[in-house]
């Protein structure tokens, strides 16, 4: 349900709810970037030491199997996760530094739709990546 936290979906959902669960549920929650499951594990292990990477695999994996987080892939190949109630936007990928934005343009909302409907389908969902460079100005 929206609004929900991820420790609140999670336990509305009966997954098990450990220590270190509860804690990578709580960074996932109060993340605003997209971690893969290494940054995920150096925030984590800054808490407890005791947290093994193998632990936040399985963590992040159940948690997207329940709907509860979503995987995206920048294109480098890692994994990384973001909070799949998060309201829908798309990302841009600077090729030079890594950095993420987020954004959401309505005329490529519609588009899609369109593209679907010609096809012949209802879109239920969509996933948009694009890849840039900074545009080097004169001057
Ligand atoms: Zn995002």
């Amino acid at each position: 349900m929206p609004g929900e936290s991820i420790i609140e979906r999670c336990e509305a959902k009966g997954l098990r709810m450990t220590g270190q669960r509860r804690l990578l549920a709580r960074l996932l929650q109060e993340a605003d970037d997209h971690p893969d499951v290494e940054e995920l594990h150096r925030r984590a292990a800054q808490e407890d030491a005791n947290i093994s990477l193998a632990t936040v695999y399985r963590t992040v994996k159940l948690l997207e199997e329940a709907g509860i987080l979503e995987k995206v892939d920048f294109g480098d190949g890692r994994a990384r996760y973001e909070d799949a109630e998060r309201e829908h936007h798309d990302h841009l990928i600077d090729l030079t530094t890594g950095d993420v934005i987020e954004f959401v343009d309505p005329e490529i909302e519609e588009l899609q739709e369109r593209i679907a409907r010609r096809l012949g389908y209802e879109l239920r969902g969509h996933k948009l990546e694009l890849y840039g460079v900074p545009i080097k100005r004169k001057g």
